[in-house]
């Protein structure tokens, strides 16, 4: 006859701590290499920088700027066929006919807002939610408009889990702004439009700065940075040309 011999407890824990620490490890070795791979893509964002020096009149960003880039985990900003192309520097479809912007253009957007820790930060087109984010490790407070409701709440769940608990997100048309938030120092739209939303203008601060892509969907669109002087005038200055998909309207 035989007896079921019975597996003693330190026979049963041992396989099931080995597994829990091999897979806590291959986390690690995850983690890792997409941290590598944010440190060859910030390279790539330096290197872009340098060429398009003469448009940005600079040839290096704040390093805050980049250490904040280097900090955002992109991959967990896009669909999961994408990720092995989360770090590459390049726009990548996030559904809905939708676009989480380059790496490179996130940075001098970012960049030319000239932010200061606490600031209060405006985005319209909260796509992926990673430029908010990125704005979001620069220690400023984000509000961020989103108008196909699906992206919207997808954000706000990822950006929930991720931790991102200083970053309020809305669904509607973000051409009107946050009036209930106004004013605020910074206001990054990341969709171009036609023409700069004077709801905008009037919702940032005195001293604040406004970077827009203006121009149609046909058209060549221009990075423009709007100004508002400490008397409230307003200026523009076009600092060069990009493509993003369509600031569109509520009907
Ligand atoms: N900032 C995003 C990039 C998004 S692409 C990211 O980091 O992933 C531009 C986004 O603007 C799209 O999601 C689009 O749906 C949204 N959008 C277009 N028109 C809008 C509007 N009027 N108000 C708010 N969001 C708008």
């Amino acid at each position: 006859m035989f007896a079921a011999k019975r597996l003693s407890l330190p026979a049963l824990f041992v396989p099931l701590i080995l597994i829990a620490i091999l897979a806590t490890a291959g986390r690690g070795l995850a983690d890792e290499s997409h941290a590598q791979r944010r440190a060859e893509m910030i390279h790539l964002i330096e290197a872009d920088v340098r060429r398009t020096s003469v448009y940005l009149k600079r040839s290096a960003l704040d390093p805050r700027v980049l250490e904040a880039l280097a900090q955002v985990p992109r991959h967990e900003f896009v669909p999961s066929s994408e990720v092995s192309r989360a770090y590459q520097n390049r726009p990548l479809p996030i559904g809905h006919g939708q676009t989480i912007s380059q790496p490179y253009i996130v940075a001098i957007m970012t960049d030319l807002l000239g932010l200061e820790a606490g600031a209060r930060v405006l985005e319209i087109g909260t796509g992926s939610g990673y430029q908010a984010a990125v704005l979001a490790a620069l220690d400023t407070r984000v509000w961020t408009i989103e108008i196909i409701e699906p992206l919207g709440l997808e954000a706000a769940e990822r950006l929930q889990r991720l931790g991102y608990d200083r970053i309020e997100t809305r669904i509607g048309d973000g051409y009107y702004g946050w009036p209930e938030q106004a004013p605020f120092d910074a206001i990054v739209v990341t969709a171009a439009a036609d023409h700069i939303p004077p709801p905008l203008i009037k919702q940032l601060k005195p001293g604040g700065r406004m970077i827009i892509p203006v121009g149609g969907r046909f058209q060549v669109q221009q990075l423009v940075m709007v100004e508002k002087t400490t008397e409230g005038k307003t200026t523009t200055r076009q600092i060069l040309p990009v493509r993003f998909v369509p600031l569109t309207r509520a009907d």
